[in-house]
């Protein structure tokens, strides 16, 4: 198993600078004994152009099965184990990057006690791995690496054999990694990401290596397109483990976005779809669920109020159905986090055209607001106090009268199958209030009552036969014949009656 990693450089900017951050003198090879083998550290080249380290691991396979036994496994090596051994001495896999942090430690953590105003320095790198596992194939491997901030990425699948190229392709490719990174960057983008292109079943997964997932993953992890399959591969798929890192993983998003001590656990991966390789949070199934409610209403232009930092946009952008999307928030930072993840800046003005991002609060009207074919609330509601709920009625269904209303708010009664929240406790610090199904029920009704619309419930996630599921949708549709209210009065906001078009409570239209 063998990588190497190189930097270029220049008299001012020596390339060898590369032995102090890796801590290892270019002028010497040297050995380390790891728990599979010996590591080899070495310097090809070393010139202040040019500088070259190199790792090779020699895996000891008696090393190898004997700590495979110790460890527990009934004593017997499993089936797979007689392949993992054959192909371990020369191809890179997770051995590797149990290597590269043993004997990289300080590079990876970003320490450098000799010179350690290097560590944050961005420099030309480039990394090689001459045969690296790659289950997913070249496609996954751009996928992978691509967000990392690599200026190319080449995945050159290796043949069977070099002489009988009929034989087709294995399951290696050569990789090549190039851009400009910080050293510490690039190799805890390694440490994660070779395991999940070995995916192979063989490690032992303690409970200690969610800490090791998102100490490495710190700063790319919670923002990476595939976080949800890095995790649950890393992880070895083991569900418990993945489902712990996904919903820490949410609170660090969460935490970047709003800069707010957060304790969101809402995207916890929902245990209804046991798809083995990439669990769905149910932040992407309530995006689903109302991406698919917006397309029966047969909506084009749609208002996100609330959006947040811009998922839902982003996933309506995609959909050329959507003629307008406008992305309303109280929050500028949110706002700011969304510009960024739809790259506004950059893009072009056909799509830029379609879409707004603006400041407004929901607790006011605004006739921007008005004409609409559909709005969605999602996740919203339980961020105002309830006070100030009347006034978000009346803005929504009194001013801006969208024909379709899509109100989506936890199920409270779903909290108790939360594994890791503590009970009594909402699932997130600016949740001021969390409803049950009734009660949501009882709220959307008398809305949709006094302000002419009928309404639906959908349940979003696993609709558990005791709790109900984890969110509760609301579908309201403007009733046909019936004029907008117009003016506010007390009157019809605190009582309202129920208009015979609107169907009963819990009952669905
Ligand atoms: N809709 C997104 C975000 C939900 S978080 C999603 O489903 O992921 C709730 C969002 O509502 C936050 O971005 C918060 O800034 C916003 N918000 C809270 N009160 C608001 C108000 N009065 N007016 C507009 N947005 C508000």
């Amino acid at each position: 198993m063998f990588l190497t990693i190189s930097t270029t450089g220049s008299p001012e900017r020596p390339a060898t600078d590369l032995g102090f951050l890796l801590h290892k003198h270019p002028g010497k090879a040297q050995s380390f004994s790891t728990s599979h083998g010996t590591a080899h550290v070495f310097y090809p080249e070393a010139t202040a152009e040019r500088c070259t380290a190199g790792l090779l691991l020699e895996v000891d396979p008696v090393a190898l099965v004997r700590r495979g036994q110790g460890k527990g496994r009934g004593g017997t090596p499993d089936a797979a184990l007689a392949q993992y051994v054959n192909d371990r001495p020369y191809a890179a896999s997770s051995l590797l990057a149990v290597a590269l942090s043993g004997v990289f430690r300080s590079a990876l953590a970003g320490q450098c006690t000799a010179r350690p105003e290097l560590t944050d320095e961005v420099r030309p790198l480039r990394i090689e791995i001459p045969a690296l596992p790659a289950r997913g194939g070249a496609d996954l491997v751009h996928r992978l690496f691509g967000p990392l901030g690599w200026e190319s990425v080449t995945a050159t699948p290796v043949p069977l054999d070099e002489t009988f190229p009929g034989w087709g392709d294995s399951r290696y490719v050569r990789l090549v990694l190039e851009g400009e990174l910080r050293l510490s960057d690039a190799l805890r983008g390694l440490y994660v990401l070779l395991p999940v292109l070995d995916d192979a079943k063989h490690y032992w997964i303690a409970s200690d290596e969610v800490d090791k997932l998102l100490r490495a993953g710190e700063g790319w992890l919670a923002e990476h397109p595939e976080s949800g399959l890095i995790t649950s591969r890393y992880l070895a798929r083991h569900k418990r483990l993945t489902q712990n890192a996904l919903e820490r993983l949410e609170l660090v998003r969460l935490a970047e976005a709003d800069g707010s001590e957060v304790e969101e656990i809402d995207n916890a991966v929902d245990e209804s779809r046991d798809t083995e390789e990439k669990p769905v949070p149910l932040a992407a199934r309530r995006r689903e669920a109302i991406l698919a409610a917006l397309r029966d209403a047969g909506a084009a232009r749609v208002l996100d109020l609330g959006c947040g930092q811009g998922q839902l946009v982003q996933a309506l952008l995609a959909d050329p159905a959507y003629t307008e999307i406008v992305g309303v928030d109280v929050s500028v930072r949110a706002l700011n986090v969304a510009a960024k993840r739809l790259r506004l800046e950059r893009m072009g003005e056909r799509q830029s055209s379609r879409v707004r991002l603006t400041q407004g609060s929901l607790a006011y009207t605004d006739k921007r607001l008005v004409g609409y074919d559909a709005a969605v609330l999602s996740e919203v509601i339980e961020h105002l106090d309830p006070e100030r709920l009347p006034a978000l009625e009346y803005a929504v269904f009194g001013s801006a009268r969208p024909r379709t209303v899509l109100v989506t708010t936890p199920n409270v009664e779903y909290n108790v199958r939360w594994e890791t929240l503590p009970a009594g406790h909402v699932r997130h610090g600016d949740h001021r209030f969390e409803w049950t199904r009734a009660e949501f029920r009882a709220w959307a009704g008398q809305v949709a009552s006094r302000h002419g619309y009928t309404v639906a419930y959908v349940p979003v996630g696993d609709d558990d036969p005791e709790v109900g599921p984890p969110t509760q949708m609301a579908v309201f549709t403007q009733a046909t014949g019936t004029q907008a209210t117009g003016t506010r009065t007390t009157d019809t906001l605190a009582t309202g009656t129920r208009t015979t078009d609107t169907p009963k409570e819990g009952e669905a239209a």
